[in-house]
Parts: structure tokens; C-alpha cells; sequence
């Protein structure tokens, strides 16, 4: 155990420094460390009194609400999507039947 004053070394249960005469405080032990370490007790004892549970309620009702939007967005996004390919193939359907009335037109008119 070494003094904390003048840095001699000391037994380890010295109460007094033989070389100083400061008095040996061990780390942990003088009045101010055990206020400390109370007060970071203290501070650990509210961090585990935080509970994340209303958080988390939160979150368990908002994902359904969430799913409500996303899921009918998504479907009529899908719908969307195959009308408009639907509609693009009779477009083209009707186009190729204009090609081949005009095909006809010209095979008569070649005669
Ligand atoms: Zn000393």
C-alpha cells in the first residue's frame, strides 16, 4: 500500500503513512468515495428502474396501423400495374388488327 501523499510504501493496513504521517485512505474507503459510489449507485438503480415497456406498447400497436396502410397501397399499386399491362396488350392487339386490315387493304389492292 503506498501513501497516497508521498508515495511511500506502507503496510497494507497502515492507517498512517510512517514516512509522512498523512493518514492512508484506501481506494473506496474515505467518506467522499462511498458518497460517490452511493450516488452511482443510485444512478444504476434508476437506469434499471427505465423500463422500455411503453416504448415498445408503442411500437405493437403502430406496426398494425403501419401494415393497414402498406398493405392495401400495396395491392392497389399491384392492380395498378396489371391494368396498365393489361390495357397496354389490347392496345397492341387492336394495333397488329389494323396492320392486317391494312395487309388485306393491300393485297386487294396489288390484284
Ligand atoms: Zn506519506
Amino acid at each position: 500500500m503506498f501513501c497516497q501523499k508521498c508515495g511511500a510504501q506502507n503496510a497494507d493496513d497502515a492507517a498512517f503513512c510512517n514516512s509522512c504521517g498523512t493518514q492512508i485512505v484506501r481506494l473506496g474507503e474515505s467518506p467522499k468515495d462511498k458518497v460517490i459510489q452511493a450516488k452511482i449507485q443510485t444512478k444504476r438503480d434508476q437506469i434499471a428502474g427505465i423500463s422500455q415497456t411503453g416504448p415498445i406498447l408503442l411500437c405493437l400497436l403502430g406496426l398494425p396501423c403501419l401494415l393497414l396502410y402498406i398493405i392495401p397501397g400495396a395491392i392497389m399499386i399491384g392492380v395498378a400495374i396489371w391494368w396498365s399491362s393489361s390495357r397496354e396488350n389490347e392496345k397492341k392487339k387492336l394495333e397488329n388488327e389494323i396492320k392486317e386490315l391494312q395487309a388485306e387493304i393491300a393485297a386487294i389492292g396489288g390484284k
